[in-house]
C-alpha cells in the first residue's frame, strides 16, 4: 500500500519574492515603492484617486513581469516531488506560480487578475501589465485590480485556514507576521505539526512545540528547511 505524502502548508510573504527584485515595504517605513500604501492599497485610496491606484498596481505588474523566481519558490516547488504541498501567499506577484508551485491560494489577491467595481464575483485575468481606466466589465463598470485592500475581509481565510489545520508540516517564510488575519493562521496548526520559519529578522512568535526558527534569507534559509524535512518524510 503506497503511503500518503504528508501535507505541508507554506505562509509565504513579500521576503520570499525579496531576492527576485520585488522590494517589501515592511523594509521602507510603510512606503511601498516610494507610495503611502493609505493611497493605493486601500478602498478609500481607489475612490479618492483610482487613476493613481491603477498606476501603481500597472507598474508592480510591469516588475513582476520582469523578475524570475529565486532559490526559495523553486525550493518550495521542488518539495511537492515528496510532499503534498499547498502554498497560502500574501504576494500578488505570481512566483510561486511561475516557480512551478501547482497549488497556491492568493489571499490578498493577484496583480494578473483584474475584479469589477460594481460585481465583485466578476474577475478576469489581465493580459500584458496595463489597467486603463475605461477598462469595463461586462456590466459597463470600471476594472480594479483584484487585490484585497488593507482594511477589507479577506475572503480566502477560511479555506487557507482549513488547510493549516491539516497540515503535518506548517513553514513560514517571508513575512513578519503583522498583518492579519494572514498571521493567525498558524493558529489553526496542531501542536504535533513540525513548524518552521524562516525570515531574516525573525518575527516575534508565542513559544510552541515542534519549532524551528532560521534568520536566513528565504534561499538559504529554505535549503535549511528542505534538510530537515529528509529526516520526517
Ligand atoms: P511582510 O509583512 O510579509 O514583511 C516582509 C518580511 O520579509 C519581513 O519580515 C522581512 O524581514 C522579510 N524579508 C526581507 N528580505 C527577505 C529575504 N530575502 N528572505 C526572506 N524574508 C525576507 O510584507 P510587507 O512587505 O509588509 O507587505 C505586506 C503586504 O503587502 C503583503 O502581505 C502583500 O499583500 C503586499 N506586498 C506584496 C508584495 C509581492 O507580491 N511580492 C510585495 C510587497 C508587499
Amino acid at each position: 500500500m503506497q503511503e500518503r505524502k504528508k501535507k505541508i502548508v507554506v505562509l509565504s510573504g513579500a521576503g520570499i519574492s525579496a531576492e527576485s527584485g520585488i522590494p517589501t515595504f515592511r523594509d521602507s517605513n510603510g512606503l511601498w515603492e516610494g507610495y503611502d500604501v493609505m493611497e493605493v492599497a486601500t478602498p478609500q485610496g481607489w475612490a479618492k484617486n483610482p487613476a493613481l491606484v491603477l498606476d501603481f498596481y500597472n507598474q508592480r505588474r510591469k516588475k513582476a513581469l520582469e523578475v524570475t523566481p529565486n532559490r526559495g519558490h523553486e525550493i518550495l516547488a521542488e518539495l511537492e516531488k515528496d510532499f503534498d504541498v499547498t502554498i497560502v501567499t500574501q504576494n500578488v506577484d505570481n512566483l510561486h506560480e511561475r516557480a512551478g508551485s501547482s497549488h497556491v491560494i492568493h489571499l490578498h489577491g493577484s496583480l494578473f487578475e483584474s475584479r469589477s467595481c460594481q460585481d465583485e464575483t466578476l474577475v478576469y485575468p489581465i493580459k500584458g501589465w496595463e489597467l486603463k481606466l475605461g477598462d469595463l466589465c461586462e456590466k459597463g463598470s470600471q476594472l480594479c485590480p483584484n487585490i484585497v485592500w488593507f482594511g477589507e475581509m479577506v475572503p480566502l481565510m477560511d479555506v487557507a485556514a482549513q488547510y493549516a489545520s491539516k497540515a503535518d508540516i506548517f513553514i513560514v517564510v517571508g513575512t513578519s507576521m503583522v498583518v492579519y488575519p494572514a498571521a493567525g493562521l498558524i493558529n489553526y496548526v496542531s501542536l504535533d505539526a513540525w513548524k518552521y520559519v524562516v525570515d531574516p529578522n525573525l518575527p516575534d512568535m508565542k513559544p510552541m512545540p515542534l519549532l524551528k526558527m532560521f534568520a536566513e534569507k528565504a534561499s538559504t534559509g529554505m535549503e535549511k528547511v528542505r534538510e530537515e524535512l529528509k529526516n520526517i518524510r
